[in-house]
């Protein structure tokens, strides 16, 4: 599932490519993919002749900015992804289920074989009201400028285990599983050590492994696995997987002390540390 930098990198290609072009048609083939709108049409006449100003983020939702004041809204889900095409000939993949035509040529392709992404429009001040989990959204890292001791201080506010709280998006947004395990290896942090128990040095070293890790793996353009699906919006992968310390890397040696990276499950996911040198 795409975390927060896989979400962050595709948000500046889209940056990149589609904004100042003005949508001139677009094709729906999956109703689940659109789910929030009852027909076809509620969703693709509020888009058509329309130009994009902009593209956002909120947690791990895409906000394209509409001229007008409605906004595009994109959820990747567990296995969506957001495809550009040069030219409306170029073969569509399996799954395409939503395309944007550009008036000045290329497409914007929503391929999603799990279906569990979706994309809608509302009106820009709409989508807290919309979307819950927006409305109650923890503090963005990549976003929010935030004091390593103000983070101590919400940490403290909380009697949770690790790894519980950084996936908590009412804590933090857009953190899953694999950059809260690569944040805790990088911290020296257990994934169970309770979240009120922390010194100042490791408030602050978390503090500092969160945003390296987060900063790190939107620069290698997010984390690509083999049973996944994330690719970035020229679908090409990410490289920071190359980077991981210890996720998916049960039984390898821990790059710090050299002891074997462990696997336990938690909440029926798997978690992965060292044993040795996270305490
Ligand atoms: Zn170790």
């Amino acid at each position: 599932m795409p975390e927060l930098p896989e979400v962050e990198v595709v948000r500046r290609d889209l940056d990149r490519e589609v904004v100042g072009r003005r949508i001139k048609a677009v094709e729906v083939d999956a109703m689940r993919s659109i789910r929030r709108h009852r027909q076809r049409k509620q969703f693709t006449s509020r888009l058509e002749g329309k130009k994009i100003t902009g593209v956002t983020r909120r947690g791990k939702y895409l906000l394209v900015m509409l001229e007008g004041g409605d906004v595009l809204v994109i959820h990747l889900g567990m296995s969506g992804q957001l495809l550009r095409a040069k030219s409306a000939r170029e073969a569509k993949p399996k799954h395409t289920h939503v395309v944007i035509t550009f008036q000045q040529g290329g497409q914007l392709r929503f391929v999603d074989p799990r279906t569990f992404g979706e994309m809608f429009v509302t009106e820009g001040d709409n989508v807290d009201k919309e979307v819950e989990e927006l409305a109650h959204l923890g503090i963005d890292p990549l976003d929010m400028a935030m004091s390593w001791d103000h983070f101590g201080a919400l940490l403290y506010q909380h009697n949770a285990k690790l790894k519980n709280l950084l996936m908590d998006q009412k804590f933090l947004a857009g953190i899953g599983n694999i950059y809260s395990d690569e944040i805790l290896w990088e911290a020296g942090l257990r994934w169970d050590r309770p979240s009120n128990s922390l010194t100042a040095q490791e408030v602050r070293r978390l503090y500092r492994a969160m945003m390296e890790i987060l900063q790190d793996a939107v620069k290698y353009r997010g984390s690509s696995l083999a049973d996944e699906q994330y690719v970035d919006l020229y679908g090409e992968p990410g490289e920071y997987q190359l980077h991981h310390k210890v996720y998916a890397r049960e039984d390898e040696m821990c790059p710090r002390c050299r002891a074997t990276v462990v696997r336990a499950k938690v909440n029926g996911r798997s978690t992965y540390f060292c044993e040795a040198c996270q305490v």
